[in-house]
């Protein structure tokens, strides 16, 4: 863990300031997240890929909110962002849009158009379909759209299925074997600038084999695309290097990742791009929750609290695991229990079977490296306002999102008046 994240004379401190004040002023449940985890998170990619000539794009998509992009354009990121709604964040944030690549399978004409005049890097296009209607949107603007091509590499990254993206049956990207057809047809649009390669095969991705064996084929490609007199000027391969969510879990960290990236790009003449979500962000970010009431059945132990998997859906939706620690000090875990939320739904559980410690109503639980696709994938499930964001940074907090109203929440609605 961090060293951001302490007991301090038996509380729990996100770098100087208690957890337990930050719930009392925000409510709970809430995120925290901690600058300096973030900030840590993004020098050590930076550090590790300093000898190469890498742009290091945020994936929006993990943590959106507003404060959080700011401190990444302020460290100097760019920025993969996969919707309109995420532009305007990145825009509103202060980032640079010449820094932005724009993915995801199904981006609309509206979509194109506003990339374009904001003058982004590059589309990651992920079809024919898509390449053809991009030429026809740059034809109309009276411009070329900058672009690379997405390919599959089919490779299996060994994660979960659901955040697996690199294989063959999945939707993503182009068939590689296909890829330089495609490329000799974008390279006769006059909508269209070629001037990148990508790939992105998955998620909280453990070992590194999968990230070799991915940019091996994509740099074979590049090569022969050279050769053909195909424009590369990137190499982008993507996100998806995993974060530890148990206390014991080691995943690559980035110097390794760097390394073994450097041995397969390094004297190349394009640059390197990535576009890291889950590890800058994951392990800077928390729930914190509060006991409502413990219940004890013949065959199991419930503590049931306050936040559910509308707050946080990973462990219902991915089976994922998050640590919970006890905010008024360390505790000593001794007896199994769920941690489940006020959702009707069996699948609304924060853990399951977990050795925990043992806690009351009204304790405060942080339910820890939830910073990635935790707020960014919260809903409005069970008719719950959205849970507050906030952001330290050193002995400060500050609310970056405002809990959400039930005024906020029913604003968009309406009960209709029909003639008949
Ligand atoms: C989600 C996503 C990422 C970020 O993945 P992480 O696992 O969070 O690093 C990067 N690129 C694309 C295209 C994505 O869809």
């Amino acid at each position: 863990m961090h060293n951001s994240y302490q007991y301090r004379d038996g509380e729990f401190y996100v770098e100087d300031v208690p957890v337990r004040k930050i719930a009392e002023s925000a409510g709970t449940p809430c995120y925290i997240y901690s600058y300096a985890v973030l900030r840590d998170a993004f020098l050590s990619y930076r550090d590790a890929f300093s000898g190469i000539d890498t742009l290091l794009c945020y994936s929006v998509k993990a943590n959106s909110n507003l404060a959080i992009l700011n401190a990444f354009a302020g460290l100097g990121a760019g920025f993969d962002i996969v919707s309109m709604g995420e532009l305007i964040r990145v825009k509103r944030a202060g980032g640079d849009l010449s820094k932005v690549l724009f993915s995801g399978v199904g981006k609309t004409e509206e979509e194109m158009r506003a990339a374009i005049e904001a003058g982004i890097l590059f589309f990651n296009v992920e079809s024919v379909e898509e390449l053809r209607l991009l030429n026809k949107v740059g034809l109309e603007l009276g411009t070329k759209a900058p672009v690379a091509l997405r390919v599959n590499p089919d490779i299996d990254p060994k994660t979960h299925p659901y955040i697996s993206t690199g294989f063959k049956k999945s939707k993503f990207g182009i068939e590689i074997g296909r890829a330089v057809e495609v490329y000799e047809e974008a390279g006769s649009m006059e909508g269209i600038r070629v001037t990148a390669i990508d790939a992105h095969i998955g998620s909280q991705i453990f070992e590194l084999t999968p990230f070799v064996d991915s940019l091996t084929k994509l740099v074979n490609l590049a090569d022969d695309l050279i050769d053909k007199g195909v424009n590369i000027e990137y190499i982008d391969i993507g996100g998806g290097l995993g974060i530890s969510y148990k206390m014991d879990e080691i995943p690559p960290n980035p110097k390794e990742y760097a390394d073994v990236i450097a041995g397969l790009v390094g004297g190349k003449p394009y640059k390197l791009v990535l576009e890291p979500g889950r590890s800058l962000v994951g392990n800077a970010g928390m729930l914190v929750t509060k006991v409502l009431f413990l219940k004890e059945g013949t065959a199991k132990k419930f503590v049931i609290v306050d936040a559910a998997m509308n707050d946080l859906i990973r462990p219902a939706f991915y089976e994922s695991y998050h640590e919970i620690l006890t905010v008024s000090g360390p505790a000593k875990a001794v007896e199994k229990v769920d941690v489940v939320g006020p959702i009707c739904e069996s699948g609304d559980f924060l853990a399951k079977d977990r050795k925990f410690p043992r806690v009351k109503s009204g304790d405060l639980l942080a339910v820890m490296s939830a910073g990635a696709y935790g707020f960014a994938m919260s809903s409005n499930y069970n008719t719950r306002p959205r849970a507050p964001e906030v952001l330290v940074k050193g002995g400060e907090f500050r609310v970056v999102r405002k809990r959400e109203t039930y005024d906020d929440m029913l604003s968009g609605e309406s009960i209709p008046e029909f003639g008949g």
